[in-house]
């Protein structure tokens, strides 16, 4: 599968991960982790701006490799460590 394929496939994951969120018979989940729902918000939002799988700090590509693992990663490794940095300390 090669990159645009991939991420089509991981954009439907995490579109599956916000409805269930998001599901109006469980309204109460989206309270049990406000970051996880958050961070799905944020990248349903860059799908929807043609940049998902592109670092919202730096602009580079996030890999496949940090996708698959967590499809709602905005942030390349990079970005994501300073992040937790600048949040940590
Ligand atoms: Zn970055």
């Amino acid at each position: 599968m090669n990159r645009p394929q991939t991420l089509a496939k991981l954009k439907g994951v995490l579109t599956d991960k916000l409805n269930r969120l998001t599901n109006v018979t469980n309204p109460e989940s989206r309270l049990t982790d406000p970051h996880a729902f958050r961070e799905l918000s944020m990248a349903f939002r860059h799908i929807g701006q043609g940049k998902y799988g592109t670092c919202i700090e730096c602009g580079n590509n996030i890999s496949i490799a940090r996708l698959s693992i967590k499809p709602e990663a905005v942030r390349c490794i990079k970005c994501q460590k300073q992040f937790e940095n600048m949040i940590t300390n």
